[in-house]
């Protein structure tokens, strides 16, 4: 150990455990600083949920490293390399470590570190943390990227005796190196608290949310493969927005999981890591993603520009109901059920023919595990414009959705209480009771709860009819 100046910069690895960048820092030096940045120049700038997670996320993370490791994580706000720049000018820092994550932004930022470090004669430490491998890692049979999930995930697994061994938490040891600057206020709670609702429901004691992965682990897993289709139960792990800050490894949850005793359900779960992997590793290798169709003929699909419709899809004011419990669900919580992202995103790009970037953007800003990686490849796949996705006739019937996902009501009754009297029979399609039975329950079409917005027959047909005249 030497005792010259190390700084660890954070990102999306909010963790201790299986930290490369923070864990070699520790090892190689006695004096280690940790910054956080929000730069919102450089990167796409976070929706309010993600700043909301965030919020909480970071503070619990200060707080463990202070009480682990008695370091001083200094947060600030801006430009990533003017910060860095003030930095350097108020200390002598010797070495950076990072994290390096595939994102497009993060690519070319972490380039722009490697410059200014080179110049400054800083030394430049950078680990792979994001994902279980890095994207170049994992190549098919002509020595390119996958666009095909199944044989990428193969080849993910075959390769899983290659993965290195986890890390461990680092010692304890080291001395908090003074950067001479203030944190920031990084300001990332709502001005008008939109977030009253998500308190309660999202765990940032970094103990806890490990206990909570390891329950749904030991007691939900088994029946994870039919369970996770149902909205209504509490079947799926969420874990999402800890993968995405990096409160969980990715590399660690992964190791640990294929060591485990297999049922159909562990091995769907960790399948289900795996559209994660896959989805980084498309952004990796074709990082116009988030804007382009990875599909090129769907360049010149007539997307329909609808602000009325739009505002209806985000309010949860469609008149479907599984459609609207789900926006609902969105807005109230930051967290939709996966089932009902596709249902509401074929709604959206299929019924309503609005451009699947549009619902991405609702998506980022109101996901508390609002993915780059993820959110592009998943509205893509449902566009039919994505790698690997869904074909272009998969068109999903809101009220035959509903009828089967949510049987029982129990999730509409939830977020739409306005119809939670109407029995199930005519819950899923309220339009097709009579006015007498609709009265009787409570319900004004048009007034207690919206009409239908569009016939989903004949908005299936004209889907259908454009999508045909894409040329392949
Ligand atoms: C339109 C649309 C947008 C989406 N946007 C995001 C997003 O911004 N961020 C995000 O993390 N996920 C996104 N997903 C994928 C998926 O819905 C969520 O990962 C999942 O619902 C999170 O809940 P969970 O942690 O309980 O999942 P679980 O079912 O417990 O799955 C475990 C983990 O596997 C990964 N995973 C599961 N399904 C998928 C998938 N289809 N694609 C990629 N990874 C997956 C996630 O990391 C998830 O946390 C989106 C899906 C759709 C259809």
């Amino acid at each position: 150990m030497n005792s010259k100046n190390s700084l660890v910069l954070f990102d999306c690895d909010l963790r201790i455990k299986d930290n490369p960048a923070l864990f070699n820092a520790c090892k190689n030096h006695q004096q280690v600083a940790l910054l956080y940045v929000l730069d919102e120049k450089n990167k796409r700038p976070l929706g309010g949920a993600s700043k909301w997670f965030l919020h909480h996320i970071l503070q619990s993370f200060a707080d463990l490293l202070q009480r682990k490791l008695n370091l001083k994580l200094v947060c600030k706000k801006g430009d990533v390399l003017k910060i860095l720049e003030e930095i350097s000018e108020k200390n002598s820092i010797d070495e950076i470590y990072l994290n390096s994550s595939f994102e497009p932004y993060n690519v070319q930022l972490n380039e722009k570190i490697k410059i200014f470090a080179e110049k400054k004669s800083i030394i430049f430490n950078i680990f792979d943390a994001q994902t279980i491998f890095n994207p170049n890692q994992i190549k098919n049979g002509s020595g390119t990227y996958f666009k095909v999930f199944t044989p990428f995930w193969k080849e993910c697994l075959k390769n899983s005796d290659k993965i290195s061994e986890s890390l461990p938490e680092p010692s304890f040891d080291n001395l908090n190196y003074d950067l001479k600057i203030e944190s920031d206020n990084l300001d990332l709670l709502p001005k008008i608290n939109w977030a009253d609702g998500f308190k309660g429901l999202w765990q940032f004691d970094y103990d806890k949310i490990i206990d909570n992965f390891n329950n749904f682990i030991s007691k939900k897993v088994t029946n994870y493969k039919e369970s996770r289709n149902f909205p209504a139960l509490d079947s799926t792990s969420k874990i999402s927005p800890y993968l995405h800050f990096g409160v969980i490894s990715s590399k660690l949850l992964f190791l640990d999981l294929i060591k485990r005793e297999r049922s159909d359900g562990l091995t769907h779960f960790i399948s289900e890591v795996g559209w994660r992997e896959f989805s980084h590793h498309l952004l990796f290798h074709f990082p116009q993603f988030p804007e382009k169709n990875f599909r090129p003929e769907f360049d010149n699909f007539p997307w329909q520009e609808n602000k009325v419709a739009l505002k209806k899809w985000q309010k949860g004011q469609t008149g479907f109901p599984i459609i609207d419990a789900g926006m609902r669900e969105l807005w109230s919580t930051g967290f939709m059920h996966n089932r009902v992202r596709m249902i509401v995103a074929s709604f959206l790009i299929k019924d309503l023919l609005i451009d699947w970037r549009e619902g991405e953007k609702w998506f980022w800003d109101c996901l508390v595990d609002a993915n780059l990686a993820n959110n592009t490849a998943s509205w893509q796949w449902v566009a039919g414009s994505g790698a690997d996705a869904a074909p272009y006739f998969r068109i999903f019937n809101p009220s035959l959705q509903s009828e089967k996902f949510d049987a029982e009501g129990a999730y509409i009754r939830k977020w739409v209480p306005e119809i939670s009297k109407l029995p199930n029979k005519f819950l899923h399609s309220p339009w097709l009771a009579d006015r007498k039975t609709l009265e009787y329950y409570g319900v004004e079409l048009g007034k207690t709860y919206p009409q239908p917005m569009l016939s989903h027959d004949a908005a299936r047909d004209m889907a259908l009819a454009i999508f045909k005249t894409l040329k392949n």
